[in-house]
């Protein structure tokens, strides 16, 4: 992969040319999914491979949760890793589906925690709509058995698939998506997106930076511009799915919007075939400077709250 240029708000950087040069601990992984929502890994298990490999610093980024950053940012404080909380909310502009990573969240912003407990029960009556039109087509597939795998509060597609896996309905997961799952298929059920302006001022108010996850997957560039008027701090320029040249174009974009840029594997454990962490090199500098900004963001959140209003 191509050495990550950095956008021109670099404050200075504290990574040491020692550091650098001895190899270790360069990369970050700022993508990485639990069993909080469609990972296979706890959040123990992560941060356990992340040191692994040799991981400097991760963030959890569970679809429309928070609730596995407590025990990732403990496991990572034992680890040595530096850990950034995280979420990936599902958001639409212009009826495109895109995904919105907020980084530094304040975990416990009541706002946040509200709208990600309404995502949540779309989310679980999704599941028994799409369970309901697998059964309309003889598949016997109970949403009890779903949400006994999902064992989470954000459950989704995958775990839909790997039911019905374990019930022998399908041989692979691919085979399920492809089935029924997909867009249009006939399992296929659309999930309730907030507005990507709402879900970039939902992040900001619980203190976070807003980032553009895998725009490369998206195909979003045409609402870039109304994302950074909504005020997008950042753009994922490296994905597992993201050739080199998708991520050069998106460095332009990121240069050209004076975007930050940041990176991650988005591994979802063993759900895809192989785990992906730390797959994805992303150099330390992007989590300094993300830092950076994180830092700012708070400090003008607390001077608007003027230090005693909570919301
Ligand atoms: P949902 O949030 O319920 O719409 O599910 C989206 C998740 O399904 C994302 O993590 C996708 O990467 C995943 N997904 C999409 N296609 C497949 C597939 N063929 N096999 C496994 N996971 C998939
Ligand atoms: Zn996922
Ligand atoms: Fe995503
Ligand atoms: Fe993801």
């Amino acid at each position: 992969m191509t050495e990550p240029r950095l956008t021109s708000s670099a404050p200075e950087l504290r990574t040491t040319d020692h550091e650098l040069s001895r190899g270790r601990a360069r990369f970050v992984d700022l993508h990485l999914h639990s069993t909080f929502s469609d990972g296979t890994y706890s959040p123990e298990v992560v941060v356990a491979e992340a040191q692994r490999f040799g991981l400097r610093g991760i963030a959890l980024t569970d679809h429309d949760s928070v609730e596995g950053c407590a025990r990732a940012a403990q496991a990572c404080a034992a680890a040595g890793i530096e850990f950034v909380p995280g979420a990936e909310l599902t958001a639409e502009q212009e009826g495109n589906e895109l995904h919105l990573l907020g980084y530094f969240i304040d975990t416990e912003n009541l706002r946040l925690l509200e709208q990600i407990e309404r995502f949540q029960a779309v989310r679980q009556n999704r599941i028994r709509e799409m369970v309901a039109r697998l059964n309309h087509l003889r598949m016997p597939l109970s949403a009890e058995a779903v949400f006994l795998l999902a064992n989470c509060r954000s459950p989704g597609r995958p775990h839909v698939a790997r039911a019905l896996v374990a019930a022998g309905m399908c041989g692979t997961l691919d085979e399920a998506f492809e089935r029924f799952l997909k867009k249009r298929r006939p399992a296929w059920v659309p999930k309730f997106k907030m507005g990507a302006a709402d879900a970039i001022d939902l992040i900001h108010n619980a203190e976070g930076v807003a980032v553009l996850a895998h725009p490369g997957l998206n195909r979003t560039d045409a609402v870039i511009p109304d994302l950074v008027e909504a005020g997008l701090d950042g753009i994922e320029c490296f994905h597992t799915k993201h050739s080199t040249a998708i991520a050069e174009h998106y460095l332009e974009i990121a240069d050209r919007f004076h975007l930050l840029v940041t990176g991650g594997s988005d591994c979802h454990g063993l759900s895809k075939g192989k785990p992906l962490i730390g797959t994805v090199k992303v150099p330390y500098q992007h989590l300094e400077i993300l830092k950076a900004r994180a830092l700012q963001t708070k400090a003008a959140t607390a001077a608007s709250k003027g230090g005693d209003l909570q919301d």
